[in-house]
């Protein structure tokens, strides 16, 4: 069942919020150990969360419901790592505005879902902790870094879960489970309480298996927050009329722009040929495709791996063994520096290290303006060719991830064969506009996804045509595990 039907029959009281919790951590007990998707269930407080329900207490859309949370949000008493050894251990003192949210609308939080260590990767290898595996396929990756959140949907065990995309980590591990996975306009969900990556990147948000719950949690976590100065002030744009409105499949008059420079070369021949065979789905619901060139595209995975880098060897320096977590060295004899060194050395991986390296390296005097700078300025222009695409169409459209799952250990011995993994997503980041991938259909028995990306604010225009979509194409099942 979705959500919304869980929540329907949690308020009809034909189900209770304690039987559908207990129901999916039987499920976790029975698959997780094969899927790995949860770094901490936590049985006992989402019982508790199901009781109030049960007792009347909290009402909402989605009341009852369990939500899986990735493990760099904080959640008060609860084990919260970012995947990494040096935060083992750690409980925050206090929830990120989004899980207070969460458990204000009556959602059960059920548990933390593994990712990549500070969400740096595309497939959960990175993690401190073991991969997660692809609920479709054990042997495949479940995308990154957020694969603990999709896997955990596509596998059953939860739902709804929560995902943070700062280059794309929601939206590749929806299109490589088979699961919805949306990305916020930036500043539309609250990033207080998120363990910083790039602090100009971060967007938490939905990973569900339909578009629909993927709008009524986007609704429940969404709106403006004065602890984060970077929120919008704004209301947050109708996504749920928005999900039922294209779920009726009408399209007319919708213009969907086909980015030229991502239509062709680059991605996978199954990825192409489910991606057009759903561009002529849309068109057949009365969409119009029009061409559009945003030319500075190509640029946007160098400048993302200087701006999102140089942020966080920033962010990541408070991480120094006095203030959380893991203390390495602290014998007497040793210095502060000596300790803080040890601590980092033995705490971070080697994929936040390379990043760590290369953002000092780019923020380091006499380099600034050549590698920062410089990728500042293309940041501007991709936002340029958004805002003029813009002009023309109302969403613009192209596959979420040029290949379906890979394999494990295919693409960790060269860096840039990972970061290719987000090569569409990462300009909607730069931009700071909201983007969703949804399934769109298999290529050699994996699942497909398309990407709708909408101007900022705008987010219930890409809703609309995810819902459309799904209309004809209809959800994915993973085979049984
Ligand atoms: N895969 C990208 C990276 O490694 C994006 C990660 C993310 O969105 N958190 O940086």
């Amino acid at each position: 069942m979705s959500a919304a039907e869980l929540a329907g029959k949690i308020k009809s009281r034909e189900v209770s919020a304690v039987e559908v919790t207990t129901a999916h951590l039987d499920r976790i007990a029975a698959v997780d150990e094969r899927v790995h998707a949860f770094l901490h269930v936590d049985r006992d407080g989402a019982l508790q969360a199901a009781e109030r329900v049960d007792r009347g207490e909290v009402t909402g859309p989605l009341a009852g419901v369990p939500v899986a949370i990735k493990d760099v949000i904080t959640t008060k008493g609860v084990p919260t790592t970012a995947g990494s050894k040096i935060l083992e251990g750690w409980k925050p003192p206090y929830d990120a505005t989004i899980v207070e949210r969460l458990r204000d609308a009556g959602t059960v939080m059920i548990g933390k879902t593994n990712m990549d260590e500070f969400a740096m990767g595309s497939s959960t290898e990175y993690s401190a902790y073991g991969a997660t595996k692809n609920p479709w396929d054990l042997e495949r990756i479940p995308g990154g870094s957020g694969g603990g959140s999709a896997a955990a949907v596509a596998a059953y065990e939860a739902p709804l879960a929560i995902g943070t995309d700062t280059g794309g980590s929601i939206r590749q591990p929806g299109a490589v489970t088979g699961t919805v996975g949306a990305k916020p306009t930036y500043g539309g969900t609250s990033r207080y309480g998120l363990i910083a990556f790039s602090s100009s990147l971060d967007t938490p948000g939905p990973v569900t298996r339909t578009v629909e719950d993927a709008a009524l949690l986007h609704s429940v976590i969404a709106g403006h927050d004065v602890r984060d100065s970077t929120s919008i002030p704004q209301p947050v744009p109708d996504v749920v009329g928005a999900a039922r409105l294209g779920a009726s499949g009408d399209l007319t008059g919708v213009k969907l722009g086909l980015v030229k420079e991502f239509a062709g070369d680059g991605s996978e021949p199954g990825v192409l040929a489910a991606f057009r065979d759903s561009l002529d789905k849309l068109v057949k619901l009365g969409a119009e495709v029009v061409e559009v060139s945003c030319p500075h595209f190509e640029y946007a995975l160098p400048a993302y791996y200087l701006i999102a880098p140089s942020e966080a060897s920033s962010n990541l320096a408070r991480f120094d063994g006095v203030r959380y977590g893991l203390r390495v060295g602290d014998d007497g004899n040793r210095s502060l520096e000596e300790v803080m060194s040890l601590t980092r050395e033995a705490g971070f991986g080697p994929e936040v290290k390379r990043r760590i390296i290369l953002g000092t390296y780019a923020l380091s005097s006499g380099y600034y303006d050549a590698y920062y700078g410089q990728a500042q300025k293309v940041r501007t222009l991709i936002t340029r060719d958004f805002q003029s695409a813009f002009e023309r169409v109302d969403v613009l459209v192209s596959p979420t991830t040029p290949f379906v799952a890979f394999p494990f250990g295919s693409r960790t011995s060269d860096p840039y064969q990972m970061y290719l993994a987000d090569l569409f997503t990462i300009p909607t980041n730069l931009y700071g506009g909201p983007g969703i991938s949804v399934p769109c259909g298999l290529a050699d028995g994996l699942p497909v996804g398309f990407q709708v990306m909408a101007p900022t604010m705008a987010d219930d225009r890409m809703y609309r045509v995810a819902a459309a979509l799904e209309s004809v194409v209809g959800t994915l099942t993973p085979p049984a595990l």
